[in-house]
């Protein structure tokens, strides 16, 4: 396995071990120093002084030499940077020091007695042994120090005739070797200290970095969760506001700006148009009296002119810290805080987003908040352009209603001239048999009273027929309001009795007492229940059997709502008819416009009901239509415009 202490920590060990030899130098010298005076006090007035002398002053400068030298190492700026030149450097110094004590072997050789051979071997066997000591962190300058401080002596006793110095020259040789393979075990220990300390610090170093790097991977996830606990809390509460059903778009606007000053903490949201220069609150939430619906302000003093000029999402935390605090909008209304971003609708620009605060922000907008603003800006554009299509479908369907309302009055003209004609008639009758009894004298103030107010009785009918009439053929658009069906039906009878009468027809109802309210244009849906049961009567005008001629009306409540259901016995639906019922202008009849029935499907369907028909067991079919039952607190708000024909 590869050892894990790289080169460079290698290099780090190795200069490790130069420090520590140059820190050991000063207790050599100083054992130099106070042991090389002892040997020349001992010897002083035994050898001749002159070599003593010598010898110690040389000694001295070499041991100055060293000293300088460690002086020199600790003082350097870089040491590490030129290592392997202080080791040779203390090794060339260490050998002349060394050689200075070897220089001993001539004291030896003119020592007197064995006594003071002794003590000069055992002042060098000392030294050596502190050599050991004190230069074993580099092996090189202990072999370089001890060789020359042991070998001349040893060899010189060695070569001697005397029993007694050879044996001190071979136990000199066993101490010398003693002394370079300790000094050897030494070294290794300390090399395999330091490097196991220069392990230790890698792997610390490595655990180290591992931990700071998991703490910020931690830190990053638990940010990203919290971002997306953030970003799911957002689509959830966009969710709700876009999902909730309500009838207008306006509506959810309004709540989706309350819900987006709620969440982005902003007293102020608008959604404004803008059209050249005039800027215009369409919604807004806002602290009373501080904006309102329908205010128009002049673009330039808003910051949405600059929304709009860099055409994407704009934001700010506190404008009067920054350039923001020149803009007209501040200094007209104070606002320090603003996020906000176009809507465009279709193609167009429509006006912008925003949501804005008189106080600046202590927390900068977060991505998800600018994510989620722009995904508010796209829903609100596709609700303003949904709300123009269905306005433009609204207008289109008015008229359509309307043109096949004309429609069904020119088919009923006939029967309507009839009824109009009955009081007319009546009123001329009155008036005839009253003139011919004031001609005669005979109409007393009784009877003339009594006449006029028939005559009057009469015309008031007729006036109320005519302005049914007009109500009928009147554009309008639909007015929901709460309805009593059975008022409907007993407002519309008069009249389909009268249509049954003159096809020859039997018309039958089974219209349930207390019918559920609804909610309904009384109006329109006379218009659906005329064009079934004219559809109604056309099919059995169209028989070519001889079954019989009948038509019922019903209608009862169930669970989805009131359902009515026209049943004719006439030849039926032909499959291929059946599948074409509802498109615009389909017809089988010579003089129909095929408008009927897709119409009478859209004024229920935007009623919340459904229509449609299925076959009768035996003959002819019978169309189906529901009403939705208006919410049970709520009271009527009307009856019926009824096209009655009140025979009273
Ligand atoms: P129009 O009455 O002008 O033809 P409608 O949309 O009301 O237009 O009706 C479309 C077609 O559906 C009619 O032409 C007819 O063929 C068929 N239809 C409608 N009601 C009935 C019915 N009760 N019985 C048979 N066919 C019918």
């Amino acid at each position: 396995m590869p050892s894990p202490v790289s080169d460079v920590a290698a290099r780090q060990i190795r200069a490790q071990q130069v420090r520590q030899l140059y820190e050991q130098a000063p207790l050599g010298v100083a054992a130099n120093l106070f042991v090389a005076p002892i040997l020349v006090l001992v010897l002083w007035d035994t050898l001749p002084r002159t070599v003593l002398a010598v010898w110690v002053l040389l000694l001295a400068a070499a041991t100055l030499i060293r000293l300088a030298l460690t002086a020199a190492f600790q003082r350097h700026a870089d040491p590490d940077a030129d290592i392997e030149g202080w080791v040779s450097r203390y090794t060339w110094a260490g050998a002349t020091n060394g050689a200075c004590w070897g220089g001993c072997v001539v004291l030896l050789a003119l020592s007197p007695s064995p006594v003071y051979d002794a003590f000069i071997a055992l002042i060098l066997g000392g030294v050596l042994m502190g050599s050991a000591l004190t230069l074993s962190p580099v092996l090189t300058a202990c072999v370089a120090y001890a060789l020359p401080v042991g070998l001349p002596p040893v060899l010189w006793l060695l070569l001697r005739d005397d029993p007694v110095r050879v044996a001190m020259g071979a136990a000199g040789i066993f101490y010398l070797l003693l002394v370079l393979g300790t000094a050897w075990y030494f070294h290794r220990t300390l090399a395999r200290s330091l490097r196991l300390a220069a392990e230790n610090l890698s792997l610390a170093q490595s655990f180290a970095t591992a931990r700071a790097e998991t703490e910020e991977t931690n830190r990053q996830l638990a940010d990203q969760q919290a971002a997306l606990r953030d970003s799911v809390a957002a689509m959830r509460e966009l969710y709700q506001v876009i999902s909730t059903p309500r009838r207008h778009a306006s509506d959810r606007i309004q709540a989706l700006l309350a819900m987006g000053c709620q969440r982005f903490d902003m007293a102020i949201g608008i959604l404004c148009h803008v059209e050249g220069e005039r800027h215009e609150v369409a919604y807004t939430v806002a602290p009373d009296g501080v904006i309102n619906q329908g205010d128009v302000l002049n673009l330039a003093d808003t910051y949405c002119r600059d929304t709009l000029r860099a055409g994407t999402l704009l934001s700010f935390e506190h404008a009067s810290a920054g350039p923001w605090r020149q803009h007209p909008c501040y200094q007209k209304f104070g606002l320090e805080t603003y996020l906000g971003v176009p809507v465009r609708v279709g193609e167009q620009v429509y006006g912008t987003l925003s949501f804005s605060a008189f106080t600046p922000r202590s927390v900068p907008f977060t991505p998800v908040d600018r994510e989620l603003i722009q995904l508010m800006a796209q829903w609100v554009g596709g609700a303003l352009e949904q709300e123009r299509m269905a306005e433009t479908a609204q207008r289109q369907q008015t008229l359509l209603a309307h043109a096949s309302r004309l429609n069904t009055l020119g088919e009923m003209a006939s029967a309507l001239a009839h009824e109009v004609n009955q009081p007319i008639t009546a009123i001329n009758l009155y008036a005839e048999a009253g003139l011919t009894r004031v001609r005669n004298d005979a109409l007393g103030p009784a009877e003339a009273r009594e006449t006029l107010e028939k005559i009057i009785a009469q015309s008031t009918r007729a006036k109320a027929i005519i302005q049914r009439i007009r109500q009928f053929a009147r554009q309008g658009k639909p007015h929901y309001i709460t309805v009593r069906l059975n008022d409907v039906f007993t407002d519309i009878m008069d009249f389909l009795n009268l249509e049954a009468r003159r096809h020859q027809i039997e018309l039958r109802y089974d219209i349930a007492p207390e019918l559920p309210l609804v909610r309904a244009d009384a109006l329109q849906v006379q218009q659906v229940l005329l064009n079934l049961v004219g559809n109604a009567m056309d099919a059995i005008n169209a028989s070519p059997g001889p079954e019989a001629r009948t038509l019922a009306i019903s209608a009862r409540a169930e669970p989805a709502g009131v359902e009515i259901a026209i049943q004719d016995s006439g030849p039926g639906l032909a499959p291929d008819v059946h599948d074409q019922l509802l498109h615009p202008f389909f017809t089988t009849k010579p003089d129909g416009l095929g408008l009927g029935l897709p119409i009478s499907q859209s004024i229920i369907e935007a009623h919340g009901g459904r229509l449609w028909a299925t076959p009768n067991a035996r003959h002819g079919v019978t169309f189906h239509f529901t009403l939705p039952i208006a919410s049970a607190a709520a009271p009527p708000e009307g009856v019926a415009v009824a096209l009655s024909l009140d025979t009273a």
